[in-house]
């Protein structure tokens, strides 16, 4: 701990805090997955790019990585002016330290206006140990963003009371302004391949000691594919009911190529896991389609999954709230209509099937 974060935790003024000032640009932290961008920080870059666009000002990348030149140029296609790349062997393996001790660096020597993550593991991790070192705020989880222009102004809202309510915060005295914004809140920046820019390459002191905790080592995520990324969910309600449900959700999973998730309701009756819930606090989704099996269609279950393309719902009441968005509202008792899709999806196949072998 340095001096500065001693006397803020003994009640004198945040370190830093400036106002304004000089502090111009909208950074975004990049992550990576593989050799491309990840799919929330395309999502944070699109919504960079036109908040940068009304204040008239450039958006910045921040890559922190090993070998990362690939993923540079990915993000100026995709909407960067500039790209700061810190390439570093000790950027291979996952380092929430390192993460902290080189951004620190960067915006106290670059002065962005404000700084962007995507709220991942990584954002959760990160950008509050960033926020409490530059001595400014830091809105978790938002939802949306917006502008005061005049005042120069990011106005974030995110949910508070367990998603009943919306807050909207800004920051008004200290710089940067930060947020980690939620996954799927945005579109995808779109590529353009002959989009052009500077990517620099930046020095950053880090060492391998400056690493705290040590990964030892990993275990298989529950699901096949992140649920934030999956295409295809069969969501489970408590109409599931119990085992029987839970096994028809996963037969029609199966045959459709997709993942049974649930709302928090079948998760507390013990009949998915945590990992499958679909919620504010777990994980929010956007996939091609959603077929709901017995889900009632509660506010936060609904915010959680309206930027599904195609929403199936199955339901014995037509008059349950997620009848209103569905795309198609099928009324009756999933334990029929299960069994009926899954004939109709494999009389479907077989026909496929007889029509390619001719
Ligand atoms: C602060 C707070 C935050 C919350 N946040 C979330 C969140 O983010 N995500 C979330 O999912 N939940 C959240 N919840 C819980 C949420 O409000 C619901 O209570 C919960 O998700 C249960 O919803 P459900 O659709 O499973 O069940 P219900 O709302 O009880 O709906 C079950 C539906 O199944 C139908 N049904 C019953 N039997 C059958 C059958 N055999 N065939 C077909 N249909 C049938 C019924 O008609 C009914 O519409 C939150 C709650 C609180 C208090």
């Amino acid at each position: 701990m340095d001096l500065d974060d001693l006397a803020f935790l003994l009640g004198d003024d945040a370190p830093s805090g400036d106002g304004g000032g000089d502090y111009r640009n909208i950074w975004v932290v990049a992550e990576r997955q593989g050799d491309g961008v990840s799919r929330v920080t395309r999502q944070v870059l699109g919504k960079a790019r036109e908040l940068a666009d009304r204040l008239g000002a450039r958006v910045e990348a921040v890559l922190l990585a090993h070998e990362g030149d690939m993923v540079a140029r990915q993000l100026i296609q995709l909407g960067a002016d500039k790209v700061y790349l810190a390439d570093n062997p000790l950027f291979a393996e996952p380092a929430g330290d390192l993460w902290v001790k080189a951004l620190d660096q960067l915006v106290t020597s670059r002065r962005p206006e404000i700084v962007l993550f995507g709220f991942t593991a990584v954002g959760k991790e990160v950008a509050p140990r960033l926020a409490q070192r530059l001595g400014t705020g830091l809105v978790a989880d938002a939802h949306e963003l917006d502008l005061d222009e005049n005042e120069r102004l990011l106005i974030a809202t995110r949910g508070s009371f367990g998603g009943r309510a919306l807050a909207s915060v800004t920051c008004p005295k200290a710089r940067p302004q930060m947020a980690t914004v939620h996954p799927n809140a945005f579109a995808e920046a779109e590529p353009d391949r002959h989009r052009e820019g500077d990517v620099e390459a930046v020095e950053v002191e880090i060492y391998g000691d400056d690493r705290r905790v040590k990964v030892s080592g990993t275990s298989p995520a529950p699901t096949e594919v992140p649920l934030e990324r999956a295409r295809v969910l069969v969501v489970g309600g408590k109409g599931l009911g119990g085992a029987e449900g839970v096994a028809l959700a996963q037969q029609l999973a199966t045959a459709l190529g997709g993942q049974v998730a649930g709302t928090r309701g079948a998760v507390e009756a013990g009949w998915l896991q945590a990992g499958q819930e679909i919620s504010s606090r777990g994980a929010t989704v956007a996939p091609d389609l959603y077929i709901g099996l017995g889900v009632g269609g509660s506010m936060e279950h609904i915010d959680a999954m309206r930027q599904s393309r195609t929403i199936v719902a199955v339901n014995t009441r037509a008059d349950a709230p997620i009848m209103e968005i569905a795309d198609y509202a099928l009324v009756g008792d999933l334990r029929e209509v299960v069994p009926a899709l899954l004939t109709a999806i494999a009389a479907l196949r077989s026909k496929k099937a007889a029509l390619a072998a001719r």
